[in-house]
């Protein structure tokens, strides 16, 4: 097998994300982008990217980390996080679970069929609410092409056609105060982002979260790699085919503001504020 040219690898990964950055205008000038930076290959290759860009495009760059207080997984991707973020001379800002919730994530983790569903949830909330407080005009994701298609066949398995509105490389502003999310990874397949980091030397940090096995991703994931060995091009196939529809049920999402907490949610209570709930009922009947 021929050897991959380090430099020229670097210049497909960089002109794949700017043409992404174009094609779909992430980014207007002047505006303030926040990166969700977790310290694995794909925030580390989003924000490696971004400020790269960020003369070209004309915008200004910021991070924030999230703790969600796994032990023995989550402490070396902030300890990743906060040596990228300074070799690239942007501000980070630090949250965690218990800081804002009172409770981490293994305090939490054996309520729940998988830790991902909390997990999800309460980064989601937490992302967005530092994003906004930031000024955010726009939160910048690593979700690579394999993240996309996995969670786009998994909201298709559960025929939860609500969630396709969160697809797509740019997602509209549809409350003022939920920051607009932007994927510069969108057609980047996570393969590809391991041979950059490895290529680059990039000390990411690459272990794996110990309650990833038990969700419907991981299944998911094995899945389409088992697909795209038999068949190459068919990840990218999946993504096309949902790139072509993405734009059709954008429209019926009506989006206002949880009754408890104020933050942006399509229902009266947010799942955020109703997993709060549940979760103080179980920590009470524990006492
Ligand atoms: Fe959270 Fe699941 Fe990711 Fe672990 S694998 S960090 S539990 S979403």
């Amino acid at each position: 097998m021929k050897a991959l040219d380090p430099e020229r690898f670097t210049d497909y990964i960089e002109n794949t994300a700017r043409t992404v950055v174009e094609m779909y205008e992430l980014i207007e000038p002047g505006e303030m982008v926040v990166v969700g930076l977790s310290g694995g290959k794909d925030s580390i290759l989003t924000l490696n990217l971004l400020s790269k860009f960020r003369e070209d495009f004309n915008f200004e760059l910021k991070a924030v980390s999230i703790d969600e207080g796994i032990s023995g997984y989550r402490a070396d991707g902030i300890k990743a996080a906060r040596k990228f973020a300074s070799d690239m001379d942007v501000e980070l800002i630090e949250k965690s679970f218990k800081e804002e919730f009172d409770f981490t994530l293994d305090d939490i983790v054996n309520q729940y069929k998988s830790g991902c569903i909390p997990c999800g949830v309460f980064r989601r909330y937490l992302l967005n609410k530092t994003a906004f407080e930031m000024g955010a005009d726009k939160l910048a994701t690593g979700h690579n092409l394999d993240d996309e298609i996995q969670s786009f066949l998994m909201s298709f398995a559960r025929a939860d056609f609500r969630r396709f509105t969160k697809f797509g490389p740019k997602l509209d502003r549809i409350h003022p105060k939920l920051v607009p999310r932007i994927k510069p990874l969108w057609k980047i397949p996570e393969r590809d982002v391991g041979i950059w980091a490895v290529m680059n030397g990039v000390d990411v940090h690459f272990a794996e979260c110990p309650y990833s096995h038990s969700s419907l991703r991981a299944k998911m994931k094995n899945y389409l790699n088992n697909l795209e060995s038999r068949r190459q091009g068919t990840k990218l196939s999946i993504l096309q085919s949902f790139d072509k529809s993405f734009e059709f049920p954008k429209k019926r999402i009506k989006m206002g503001e949880c009754t408890r907490c104020g933050e942006p949610s399509s229902l009266s209570i947010c799942k955020a504020c109703e997993m709060l709930e549940q979760i103080k009922t179980y920590f009470d009947l524990q006492k």
